[in-house]
Formats: structure tokens, C-alpha cells, sequence
């Protein structure tokens, strides 16, 4: 564990910041600020063409409006290539990676084959987790390959903070996972993992969609040598019909609701919504911090009022 509180938030900028992103930054600045610690912003475009430098500039506008300050210059994934290459280099030497030429049409093939397992998430059987290294060179000719890392067959525990206890067998439950992809675009478990570590970051605060991927990040943790943070995985958003916000929903990202409302209306709204505050009416920034307790925040999807 790492002595002091340091968390963050880490958009992905495909779009404009949409509400669910903004409860994701409101409680993990909270949760730091509360506890004095420090709070950093990463900007998650590894995926650079569909991440342009414009929305991350329009992000980091949208977040200053609201009044969240960070504590270091925000750290850009699409310029950290060589740190995560010398981090797969020492997983490599670990003999824990391994090339996969499997297709996407063959692994499409093998997930209708496998459990499914929610979300996007099936288990990779481990096609190409025995080539030798002269069919590895062989196919390599023809096509560029992904590289996986080994998982092992055991449980990987955490106590998330908000959603308890949790466990994931990766060889069962997942398979060996992509750390490298075809086109040389570095998987996002990796690339967070390292990020978080090498920040010190100590608390990670992210949408519960993310949970069925912290056991995979545990893993890399400790293969790396990194201290495992804590973790909470915060409700999903939906709206006053208790329907789930998706993307679409353009009227709920901040162009549309930035004209609409002060960023005090949306703050206190969300931290109704969560549980922090008993009324909805608009609050600021410093004045959550003081009333900001974990144990006030809702685990259940979160129900947006229908004001908005
Ligand atoms: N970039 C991810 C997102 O915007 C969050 C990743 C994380 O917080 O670990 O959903």
C-alpha cells in the first residue's frame, strides 16, 4: 500500500464528457481531497485516432469549469509507448508473454464455442499459447501477431470499496489476455496498470463497467512488482425512467447541459444523486469535500432527476 492518498481520473476523450463521466471525477476528487491526498488527471487516448487532442482539450475545459484542480500536468497515454514497452519487456523476460496470430473470424469462432461471460468478456483457450518459436517465426511472415500474457489458475481476490468482495479465476473465468495488440496498440490493462503504478496512484475510482477487468490489472500488478491499490467501483447512471445512459444520449454530455445549468446545479445534482447530499441543490466543489463519507454512496444504479 502507498503511505498516502493519491487518486484520479482518467477519461477516455472519444467524445465530449458526459455525466457518468463527471460522477466518476466528482467522487474520486472527493474521496483524495477528503482524505488530503493528492488528486492527477490521465488522459486515456491510446487509441489516438479516435481520441483527438481536441477533446482532450475540450475535457480538461469542461473539468476546470466545474473547478476540479489536479496536482501534476496531465499525463497522456498516446505519448507513453516506450514506458509500456519496457513494461512488457519485463513480463516478456518473465516468459509470461507470448505472440497470438490467431484471426478475429477465428476468435470469433472460439467465443461462440466458450461461455459467455457478460459484458464483452469470453476466455481465449489458449490457441496459440504453445507455438514453438520456428512456427511463431513462420507465421510471423504473414502477419503481425498480438502478444498475450500467461494467467494463472487461481483466484485473484480484492475487497472493492464500494461493491465488497470480489474473485476472479483468470484461467477459467477470462484466459490469457492481450497486452499488445495486432497493430501494436498497447491493451489498456497494461497501459493503466503502469500508469496508476508509476503515479502512485493509491486509490482508483472508475465505473462499475470496469470491475470485471481489476482482477486482470491485479495480476499485471504483481507480476510487475507494484503495489495494489484500492479500488471502488462507482453505480451506473441512469436516467429518471430508470433507463441506463448510453453514449447517444447527446442532451446528457456537457456542450448540452454546460448551456443549460451552472456547474454548481450539475455538481449538487450528482451529489444527491449519489447519496451525499439530502436535498438537490446546486453545491460547490469544497463545501462536498467536507461532507464527502464513502459509506453515504450508493452501490445501485444511481436515478438522474427528470429537471435535467
Ligand atoms: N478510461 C476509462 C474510461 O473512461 C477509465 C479507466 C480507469 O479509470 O481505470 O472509462
Amino acid at each position: 500500500m502507498y503511505p498516502d492518498v493519491t487518486g484520479r481520473f482518467a477519461p477516455t476523450p472519444s467524445g465530449r464528457l458526459h455525466l457518468g463521466n463527471l460522477l466518476c471525477a466528482l467522487l474520486a476528487y472527493l474521496s483524495a481531497r477528503h482524505a488530503g491526498g493528492r488528486f492527477l488527471l490521465r488522459i486515456e487516448d491510446l487509441d489516438a485516432p479516435r481520441c483527438p487532442r481536441r477533446l482532450a482539450r475540450q475535457a480538461i475545459e469542461d473539468l476546470c469549469w466545474f473547478g476540479f484542480r489536479w496536482d501534476a500536468p496531465p499525463v497522456y497515454q498516446s505519448e507513453r509507448s516506450a514506458i509500456y514497452q519496457f513494461h512488457l519487456e519485463r513480463l516478456e523476460a518473465k516468459g509470461l508473454i507470448y505472440p497470438c496470430f490467431c484471426t478475429r473470424a477465428q476468435l470469433q469462432q472460439q467465443a461462440s464455442a466458450a461461455p459467455n461471460l457478460g459484458d464483452t468478456q469470453w476466455v481465449y483457450r489458449g490457441t496459440c499459447a504453445h507455438l514453438g518459436k520456428e512456427e511463431a517465426a513462420r507465421l510471423s511472415l504473414a502477419r503481425s501477431p498480438a502478444l498475450r500474457v500467461r494467467v494463472p489458475d487461481e483466484d485473484i481476490r480484492f475487497v472493492d470499496g464500494l461493491q465488497g468482495p470480489q474473485r476472479e479465476n483468470l484461467a477459467r473465468d477470462c484466459g490469457d489476455f492481450i497486452v499488445r495488440r495486432s497493430d501494436g496498440l498497447f491493451g489498456y490493462q497494461l497501459a493503466v496498470v503502469v500508469d496508476d503504478a508509476l503515479a502512485g496512484v493509491s486509490e482508483v475510482v472508475r465505473g462499475r463497467d470496469i470491475l470485471s477487468a481489476t482482477p486482470r490489472q491485479i495480476y499485471l500488478l504483481r507480476e510487475l512488482g507494484y503495489p495494489v491499490p484500492r479500488y471502488y467501483h462507482i453505480p451506473l447512471l441512469t436516467d429518471a425512467q430508470g433507463r441506463r445512459l448510453a453514449k447517444r444520449d447527446r442532451d446528457l454530455d456537457l456542450s448540452a447541459l454546460s448551456r443549460r445549468h451552472t456547474p454548481q446545479r450539475l455538481l449538487g445534482m450528482l451529489a444527491h444523486a449519489a447519496g451525499l447530499l439530502e436535498e438537490d441543490r446546486p453545491a460547490e466543489l469544497d463545501e462536498l469535500i467536507s461532507l464527502f463519507d464513502w459509506s453515504k454512496v450508493q452501490r445501485g444504479d444511481l436515478r438522474l432527476p427528470a429537471w435535467l
